[in-house]
């Protein structure tokens, strides 16, 4: 029997995945990855959800990790006999079409949850029929198969969670074909080669974390190693590395989530950050179901009731928060990490996307598709998510009216502002007492730190006590709920 094994960007690997496994099972196996022009920030538009409206544009950082994550892929299929056929073009055709071309007995691929991926999918399945199969892997547990009672999905994080863990069989991850066939040279001579940075208009950033399954267990393995059991007190303090670091691998699937999970119960599954780290990763798949369930989020908020929100225009406002000069040291350190290496602490996204959200009243949308074009693990159910919750409209949301203080946020998450440090040269000789609020510190703390505010650093752009109350009385008024009341009009599909 031959199969065609599809991998389609969110499997970057050999090591627990489920299709490849299976067609090695069954005989002969041909990779394949079809080069479509949505990976790359071009063509057609409605291809795969990458390329959804301004999501589409060339995003850099994700690139460089995508491009050394298939090349990777090659060399770990070569390292175990086969190799990876990357072909241009559009996958609804190309897939068929090879696989008539090349008697292909079957196509395996991993099911994806994205809806622009499920089109695509069923497109190809109405082309393959039977030959068509779908594996899981992209989530420890399937999207959209957990339940509450009345058979609905879930709209709150709890609930879910424990449902989940009730659930979540502790099936062995599947291990790694030990050899595949050869992949026949005719085949292997069609290929289009992997695109380079270069051609795609792009400099190589060496601050991007370097890609690939090898990569990713290491990370793993450190993680686990040194800052895991530590996780539950680290996870929020923006100055220190005590996160796995292994959303961008998780993102592409150069390592499988299921492994992720079982390898953290195995190692620190019963101290209090294991816990927490596990919770973290029900979070994940709290995402994915969600955007399974309700794909209309990628366009709308979750909470209907925030629909029509009369959200501002402020060009200035926007340019300052995208280039890190709003005057709050937190909001600007978290938007020149995202510039410079495509990553940024959770607390940081948290605290940046109120600021923006909040403090400014600019459209969650339009933040989010500003972090979906610079984050490596840029990823829209994960992306959507963190935005809809911190502005108060999505799932199991932050309610409405708490807002993130920059300051407050600052002093406890970066007490000896290591991480302002780090990304905002210009206040590098900040005493901590003020790092957070330099508009506080006397005249002389300003001249020793060498800081001119409104000159090398910039006055607080907005006053967070006024633009609080603004926010509040606004949402207030169109939401029309009072700041006491938690409860919140979801909408799930069957309403
Ligand atoms: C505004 C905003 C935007 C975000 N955009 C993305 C995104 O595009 N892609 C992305 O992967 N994550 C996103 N997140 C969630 C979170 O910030 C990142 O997953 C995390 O910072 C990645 O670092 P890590 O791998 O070291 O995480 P760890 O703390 O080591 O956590 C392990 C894994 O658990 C998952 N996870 C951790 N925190 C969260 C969370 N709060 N919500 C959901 N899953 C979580 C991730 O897959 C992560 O890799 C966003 C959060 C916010 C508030």
């Amino acid at each position: 029997m031959r199969t065609i094994v599809w991998f389609r960007g969110k499997d970057l690997r050999v090591t627990d995945h489920e299709p490849l496994m299976r067609g090695s099972t069954t005989g002969e196996v041909i990779p394949l990855l079809v080069l479509e022009d949505s990976y790359f920030g071009s063509g057609d538009r409605s291809a795969t959800d990458e390329s959804q409206g301004s999501r589409g544009k060339r995003p850099p950082h994700r690139l460089q990790f995508f491009l050394d994550a298939v090349t990777a892929l090659r060399s770990d299929l070569e390292a175990i006999g086969s190799t990876l056929v990357t072909v241009k073009g559009r996958a609804t055709e190309v897939v068929p079409r090879l696989a008539r071309e090349w008697n292909a007995d079957a196509v395996f691929a991993q099911a994806a949850v994205e809806p622009g991926s499920r089109r695509r999918d069923d497109v190809v399945a109405a082309a393959l029929g039977e030959r068509f199969r779908l594996f899981g892997g992209e989530t420890v547990h399937p999207p959209g198969t957990l339940r509450t009672q009345a058979g609905r999905p879930y709209g709150v994080f709890s609930p879910f969670a424990k449902s989940w863990r009730r659930e979540v069989a502790q099936v062995p991850a599947v291990g790694t074909p030990a050899r595949l066939s050869r992949v026949p040279d005719n085949l292997v001579a069609i290929r289009n080669p992997i695109p380079d940075l270069v051609e795609l208009g792009l400099e190589r950033n060496p601050a991007i974390l370097r890609a690939g399954s090898s990569q990713a267990d290491a990370r793993l393995r450190r993680f686990l190693k040194d800052a895991g059991p530590a996780y539950k007190a680290d996870r929020d303090q923006m100055g220190i590395d005590g996160t796995s670091r292994l959303s961008a691998d998780l993102k592409f699937g150069t390592i499988a989530p299921r492994r992720v999970w079982l390898e953290a119960r195995a190692a620190i599954g019963e101290t209090a950050g294991g816990m927490s780290f596990e919770n973290e990763l029900i979070w994940r798949e709290f995402s994915y179901s969600t955007l399974w369930d309700v794909p209309t989020i990628l366009t709308t908020p979750f909470q209907s009731d925030f629909e029509g929100f009369p959200w501002r225009d402020d060009e200035n406002g926007w340019q300052a928060w995208v280039d890190g000069l709003t005057g709050y040291p937190v909001v600007d350190a978290s938007a020149r990490q995202l510039r410079a290496e495509g990553y940024v602490h959770n607390r940081a996204r948290m605290v940046s996307a109120s600021f923006l959200t909040k403090d400014l009243m600019i459209d969650f949308r339009r933040g989010e598709r500003h972090y979906f074009h610079y984050l490596t693990d840029g990823d829209l159910a994960q992306n959507t998510a963190g935005w809809q919750w911190t502005a108060g409209c999505g799932c199991d949301p932050q309610p409405y009216f708490r807002i993130f203080n920059p300051v407050s946020q600052g002093e406890r998450f970066d007490p000896n502002g290591d991480y302002v440090r780090k990304w905002l040269p210009e206040l590098r000789g900040m005493p901590s007492e003020f790092i957070h609020h330099p508009w506080d510190a006397p005249d002389s703390v300003l001249r020793g730190a060498k800081v001119r505010l409104g000159d090398t650093y910039p006055h607080p752009i907005v006053d967070h006590s006024v633009a609080r109350e603004r926010f509040l009385e606004t949402a207030t008024r169109h939401l029309k709920r009072s700041p006491g009341s938690q409860s919140a009009p979801l909408r799930l599909p069957m309403d």
